[in-house]
Parts: structure tokens; C-alpha cells; sequence
């Protein structure tokens, strides 16, 4: 065998499960098709500016005084050490085109404190709201992270009550106010789906997550935590290919027995991490023919997430000078929340999107130059409409989306036309090419409330060796994708063992 164990792409879960199982001892290769790793997790350099390509808030990661799980994740694999993460004051804020405009904070009490001042005829609604956040997500953990062998109705009677539910109808259960609800909903943008179909239990968990755990950002941007996953494994003896893609996964009576490569070359194995998607990996790399119906049918009954339309801005002067004063904005155009706002992302033009606007340079004043700052401006787009776009027309589609996104931020923030030094846009086709995901979607198939994660189908495959670790087969986000990459690794090692 010429590898114990090859892993295809080097996004967050593929170098978490090359890591994990170069650390226990396994000659691994790790392949990927772009020449640096990260996946989305990767910045980019224009004139003097490195621009962040998509974190904007790091969930789950905790103090060292109260851990999240992916403090010990990334604690176990050694790379704490080499990583400098800092901590995001501000929840997030929501700007409305009539000027309203509010800051939460990463604190419980403040941030009731705050809505409760915003919406006061909410009050008690409020209360009562969070207190089935906070009792929603402690059952979620006692019955799936502490993993009770025998949950029931009874232990847990929140999990049961609102499983089955989205967002908006719980939102509509608790608060009258649509301004309120478009408040404390926002996270949606996160998710890529919108309240109507999206499920409570997300807009619970991350809720309650980023309070809990706060928002962090990292020192180098997400790259410099690609860099240093991919160091630890290239310390444990893994070897990795850049500019490297898999072409095949080679089978023989159900066992992956090989990977053929981009390059033309065939590596021997018997185990197969893949980090992409299952429709490329059953599809081109193994063959429709290899894999059973009721497999093929369960991922053709998903829907393809959005992908994203993002404008990566570097200006001649710090944050203070354009007003920008929180690092995460979200900015709406209405206090709609739901199908119509949705349906608008099936669409190539930007009008009345939810925006996030992530300033980084506000919570570490050296992630630009000095004297400068940027940001990482994004809305929601699917891919369908953009590829079908002559290529003659694409750049004007892609300038004119810009100029909408720009006039609508320059409402709030009067000052950034003229301070602009670099500016740079991704548009679903650059996700296209630079992922290889299906219409660029960034997210994997869609987290309504039909495929949440009570029904996902989890990382093993049909085929004896080949594994799933990422976005595709669990929750997007780099925590859970940092941490699926990690249970991708012991599946495979149970699986050696057994
Ligand atoms: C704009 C944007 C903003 C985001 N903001 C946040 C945020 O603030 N907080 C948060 O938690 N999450 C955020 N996310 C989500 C998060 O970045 C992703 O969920 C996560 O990075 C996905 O990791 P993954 O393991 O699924 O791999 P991916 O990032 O999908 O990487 C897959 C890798 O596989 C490689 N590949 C594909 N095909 C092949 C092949 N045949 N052979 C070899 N290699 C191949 C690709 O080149 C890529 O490197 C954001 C995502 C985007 C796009």
C-alpha cells in the first residue's frame, strides 16, 4: 500500500482528519486542488491588503476559563499554541433603512438588556424568549453532545417540543414586533435559509453559542489556522500535494482499493477521507453504478445551498474615519425575514438582501496596514441563475450587483466611496471554481427544518473505506467542520480496527 489513508481536499475537515490521523501513527496523503489549504478558510492578497475570504465569526471556541468544544478540539491537535485568537466585543448590530440601529453584546444580560430598552412593550417576551434558547440548547447538549443513551420526552422537553419547528414560527409564538424578530434573527444569514424554513434548533444553538462561547476572530485570518493544522500534520510525517486534485476513487467489490490523481498517477489505499461534496465524489469520482439507489436517492432529496456574492474592501484610513464601529453589521432593508427575502437569492441582482459587513480591524487594530482597515462585505446568492450568464456579460452583472451593495452600505456609512484603495468581488462562480462546489454553494446542502441535523446522514458512505468529513454530511461553519474532520479520522481508525 502506498498510503494508509488519503484524504481528498484540504478545507477544515480535511486537514482536522489528516492531522488527527498522521498524529495516531498513519501514512497520509493529503490532496487538494487549490495550491494552498483552507478551503474557504483562506485569505488572498491585493496591493497591500491580505483579505479574509470567509470567516467572520468563530463559534464554540470559549475561554480558557470556560472552553468550548473547539478549544479542546484544536487543544488536542496541538495547534492552540501557534494561534493567537481574539475575542470580538460585539455580538453583532442591525442597521434599517429608517435609521434604527442596535449593538448586542456577547452576554446574556446585556443583551436582554438592550432589546428589552430597543422594544420595552416586549418585554416579558423577550425574557421568555431566551429563556427557551438557553433550555433548548442545554437539552440539545445533554442529549447529543454528552450523547444520553436513553432521551426521552420527559429529560428533555424542549428538544421534542421544538425539533420539528423553524424559526419564524417560534419567533411568531413569542413576539409581535417584526422589527424585534428581524433582530433576533439575523443569524439566519449564517445559515443560508431563511426563518420560514429554517430550523429553531439553529437559531437556537448559534444563539447561544456566540453568547456563551463569544465570537472570536484570528490573529492572520482563517489562513493562519489552515497553516497551522496543515503544519501539524506535515510535523506528524503526513505528506500533502497542492494544485493536486482527485480525479478517481478507484473500487473493487465495494472497497476503495486506490485514488487516481489529476496528474495522472494512481496511489494504492484503502482508505478514502473525502471532504467534498457526495454528489462529485459518487458522481465523478467513484460512479453513479457503484453506489445503491436509496444512497443517491436520500442526496437527490437535499437542496443545494446558496453560495455567496462578497466584496472584499481595503481603505486608506482606520474604521473610526468611515464610522464603522462594530465589527459585525448586519444590513437589512426590511423586516422581511422570510420566503420573498429568500426567493431574492434565486435572483443575479442585489436589492433589499440582508448584508453582513465584518470589519476585523475593530476588534485587532493590526489585521490591516497602519492607517488602513478592511472589510468583507456578503450577501446570499445561489449559483443557478449566475451560470447562466453569457460569459461576455459576466463582468458587467458582477459591477453592477457591486455598485448596488455599495450604494446601499455608503447609506449608513456616507463616508467609504472615497476611501476605497483596493477592492476585490467574489461572486458564486469564483466559489465555483475555487471550492468545486456544485454552483459554488457554500454551504452544502440547505439546514431547513426536513434535513436538520436529526436527519443527516452522517459521514459513513456505502462504499467500504470511503469516508465523509466536512460541511456536505454535517453542519457548515468552522467549528463543526473542524470538529466533523476529527470524527471522520476515528471513524476511519474504528474502522482499521475492526
Ligand atoms: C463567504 C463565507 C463566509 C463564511 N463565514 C463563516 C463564519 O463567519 N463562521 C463560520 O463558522 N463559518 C463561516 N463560513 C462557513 C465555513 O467557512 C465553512 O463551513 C467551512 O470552511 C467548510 O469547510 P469544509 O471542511 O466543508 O471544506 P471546504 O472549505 O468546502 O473545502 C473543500 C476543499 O476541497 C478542495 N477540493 C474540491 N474538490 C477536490 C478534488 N477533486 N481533489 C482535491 N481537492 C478538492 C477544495 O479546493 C477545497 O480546498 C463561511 C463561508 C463562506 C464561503
Amino acid at each position: 500500500m502506498d498510503y494508509d489513508v488519503v484524504v481528498i481536499g484540504a478545507g477544515n475537515g480535511g486537514l482536522t482528519a489528516s492531522a488527527t490521523l498522521a498524529r495516531k501513527g498513519q501514512k497520509v496523503l493529503l490532496l487538494e486542488r487549490h495550491n494552498i489549504p483552507g478551503g474557504c478558510a483562506t485569505s488572498f492578497c491585493r496591493g497591500r491588503f491580505e483579505f479574509e475570504v470567509a470567516l467572520h465569526q468563530l463559534s464554540g471556541l470559549g475561554t480558557p476559563e470556560k472552553p468550548g468544544p473547539l478549544r479542546m478540539t484544536l487543544g488536542s491537535l496541538g495547534v492552540m499554541e501557534n494561534l493567537e485568537f481574539v475575542e470580538i466585543q460585539d455580538l453583532y448590530s442591525v442597521y434599517m433603512p429608517d435609521g434604527f440601529t442596535t449593538c448586542l453584546k456577547p452576554d446574556k444580560n446585556q443583551t436582554i438588556a438592550e432589546l428589552k430598552e430597543k422594544f420595552p412593550h416586549e418585554k416579558e417576551a423577550i425574557d421568555n424568549f431566551f429563556d427557551l434558547v438557553y433550555t433548548y440548547a442545554n437539552d440539545m447538549i445533554g442529549a447529543f453532545i454528552f450523547r444520553d443513551p436513553e432521551p426521552s420526552r420527559d429529560k428533555y422537553p424542549n428538544l421534542y417540543r421544538y425539533a420539528l419547528r423553524n424559526a419564524k414560527e417560534v419567533l411568531d409564538d413569542y413576539f409581535k414586533d417584526p422589527l424585534l424578530k428581524t433582530v433576533i434573527s439575523v443569524y439566519w444569514g449564517y445559515l443560508g435559509v431563511s426563518t420560514d424554513q429554517l430550523s429553531f434548533a439553529y437559531l437556537a444553538m448559534l444563539l447561544f453559542q456566540y453568547i456563551e462561547f463569544k465570537p472570536f476572530h484570528v490573529k492572520g485570518g482563517s489562513q493562519a489556522l489552515s497553516n497551522a493544522i496543515l503544519n501539524v500534520f506535515l510535523t506528524a510525517g503526513g505528506r500533502a500535494r497542492f494544485n493536486c486534485g482527485a480525479k478517481r476513487i478507484l473500487v473493487e467489490d465495494n472497497q476503495v482499493i486506490g485514488v487516481e490523481t489529476d496528474q495522472g498517477d494512481t496511489i494504492e489505499t484503502r482508505y478514502v477521507v473525502a471532504n467534498i461534496s457526495p454528489m462529485e465524489t459518487y458522481t465523478n469520482l467513484v460512479g453513479k453504478d457503484l453506489i445503491p439507489n436509496n444512497t443517491l436517492q436520500e442526496m437527490n432529496s437535499r437542496i443545494l445551498s446558496n453560495s455567496a456574492f462578497t466584496m472584499f474592501i481595503g481603505f486608506d484610513c482606520e474604521p473610526d474615519e468611515l464610522n464603522i464601529r462594530e465589527s459585525t453589521n448586519f444590513l437589512m432593508a426590511s423586516t422581511d425575514i422570510s420566503r420573498s427575502l429568500h426567493d431574492r437569492m434565486g435572483r443575479v441582482d442585489i436589492q433589499d438582501e440582508l448584508m453582513v459587513m465584518s470589519c476585523y480591524d475593530i476588534s485587532d487594530p493590526t489585521f490591516s496596514p497602519p492607517g488602513t482597515c478592511q472589510i468583507n462585505l456578503v450577501t446570499l446568492k445561489y449559483g443557478d441563475p449566475w451560470l447562466t450568464i453569457p460569459p461576455g456579460q459576466y463582468h458587467e452583472a458582477k459591477f453592477r450587483c457591486a455598485e448596488s451593495m455599495l450604494k446601499r452600505t455608503e447609506k449608513i456609512f456616507p463616508n467609504i466611496r472615497k476611501h476605497i484603495e483596493e477592492i476585490d468581488i467574489g461572486t458564486p462562480l469564483t466559489h465555483m471554481r475555487y471550492l468545486g462546489h456544485p454552483a459554488g454553494a457554500v454551504y452544502g446542502f440547505e439546514s431547513r427544518t426536513k434535513d436538520s441535523f436529526f436527519f443527516q446522514p452522517g459521514n459513513r458512505s456505502p462504499v467500504d473505506g470511503l469516508t465523509f468529513a466536512g460541511g456536505w454530511v454535517g453542519d457548515q461553519g468552522f467549528e463543526p467542520t473542524l470538529r466533523s474532520g476529527v470524527s471522520a479520522a476515528k471513524s476511519i481508525l474504528r474502522q482499521m480496527n475492526s
